[in-house]
């Protein structure tokens, strides 16, 4: 992130992109998704494979919160509809950041037009998005990382001592059961560097969240009978003490819990994990082949993960991960091998992502250099197209196996998955029957 220049007074907008540009693809605010709403077969994929629909949960826009929570002088406007964003660009702001992903780069350049059409001095994008090659050319600054500190002394003219943590609230469900849940992130940022994920060129400093901020967090969280946390965390377990000081934090409040985290963070600690509150974590899997777990430098082997799996299965843990299709040793015929073992390990939650490429990871700059990038739409990038030259598999090979396993792989007691699944069958029934 370049510096930001002392700025004070001035007036900011911080935003996302507007719900219609993420409307199926996530739960977010404001816009809970009603099953019999869905008209066509590709809205039920769609949500069939998304995470926050599965586990019942609303999904703010965290960072935005982050941001709220530390400099208050700034708006923050989040999931907005096209008509509301244009209502607030007419309140005078000298500056409008965008946050937004990769898939919505067109749609954040629309809303960085109007800014400057509106009179907005400068324009800034964020998140994951302000990696795509060209974003400079619509905005004038990009925010890689977390910037709070950075922008509270350029906007508030005020040194952020350490970060403080809004207060997020969300139902959420854990099997049969529905629970508010509050979010609470410990750290922000992994250490790890898979070569498939953004997140180890976008965040790839670990910033911890103070114990005295997190215990802050709990207590309001108690307060609002709030008794399940999850903790949202890029890679939950990374740092151990600050983890255990988390967890003990968690169990003296005789809170539940859910993380996101590795699976060799995980083995040999998951009873003494149960015991402080564990209910359910989320991990990627990626795949059942070494060869591609080694590739993109995961770090872990098929024989861990599954001891992983094991050792949460016998302790009644509920587990959901990611599995990646596309990787350079797959084919049509391994993954659906890898899918008849994935679904005996009974997860409650598996995500289905196509390996994508995405701007500024080293895959993708040594395949554009190799002229084996074969999709420059943006759009297409969204985890669920396959953007680059494979080795195996055509570009509607990984379009048929990603439908077989969204559709062919669930856990029977993942209700919500099920009904998505069953209005697919109508849908496609009626199609049929003309
Ligand atoms: S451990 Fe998870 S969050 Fe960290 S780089 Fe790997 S995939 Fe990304």
């Amino acid at each position: 992130m370049s510096n930001f220049f002392k700025r004070f007074g001035t007036k900011a907008l911080f935003t996302t992109v507007p719900v219609t540009s993420i409307s199926i693809v996530n739960q977010v605010p404001g816009q809970r998704i009603d099953i019999n709403s869905l008209n066509t077969v590709e809205d039920c994929i769609l949500l069939a494979n998304n995470e926050s629909f599965q586990s019942g949960k609303i999904q703010p826009a965290i960072g935005l919160h982050f941001l709220k929570e530390n400099i208050s002088c700034i708006d923050i406007l989040e999931y907005p509809t096209w008509e509301e964003y244009e209502n607030t660009l007419k309140n005078n702001y000298d500056i409008v950041a965008i946050g937004f992903y990769t898939m919505n780069f067109y749609d954040a350049i629309r809303m960085a037009n109007m800014a400057k059409e509106y009179g907005v001095k400068e324009v800034w994008a964020g998140n994951y998005g302000a990696m795509t090659p060209g974003v400079t050319d619509y905005f004038d600054r990009r925010i890689i990382g977390f910037p709070e500190k950075e922008l509270k002394m350029a906007l508030d003219n005020e040194v952020l001592q350490s970060i403080k943590h809004p207060v997020l609230t969300t139902p959420f469900r854990i099997l049969a059961n529905e629970e508010k849940a509050g979010f609470l992130i410990s750290n922000r940022g992994c250490k790890y560097n898979c070569d498939f994920c953004s997140t180890s060129h976008f965040a790839p400093l670990v910033e911890k969240i103070s114990t005295e901020e997190i215990e802050r967090v709990l207590d309001i969280y108690k307060d609002m009978g709030v008794n399940y946390i999850i903790l949202f965390d890029e890679t939950f377990l990374q740092d151990k003490n600050h983890a255990r000081e988390t967890i003990n934090l968690l169990h003296k409040k005789e809170m539940k819990w859910f993380c996101t985290t590795r699976a060799d963070l995980l083995i040999g600690h998951v009873s003494e994990l149960k015991e402080k509150g564990l209910d359910g974590v989320y991990m990627g899997i990626e795949s059942m082949n070494d060869g591609n777990l080694k590739d993109q430098k995961k770090g872990e082997s098929v024989e861990r993960i599954k001891e992983a799996i094991m050792e949460l299965t016998r302790n009644e843990i509920s587990i959901s991960g990611t599995y990646i299709l596309g990787l350079l040793n797959d084919t049509s015929e391994s993954i659906k091998s890898d899918l008849e073992k994935l679904q005996d390990l009974s997860l409650f939650v598996l995500i289905f992502l196509v390996l994508t490429p995405y701007p500024e990871l080293p895959q993708y700059l040594s395949w554009k250099n190799k002229g084996l990038i074969i999709n420059d739409d943006w759009r297409s990038y969204d985890g669920m197209n396959l953007v680059f030259r494979h080795p195996n598999m055509s570009v509607e090979d990984v379009r048929d196996i990603f439908e077989y396993a969204v559709c062919n792989i669930y856990s029977p007691y993942n209700y919500n998955k099920r009904r998505v699944l069953q209005r697919m069958q109508k849908i496609k029934s009626s199609i049929i029957q003309g």
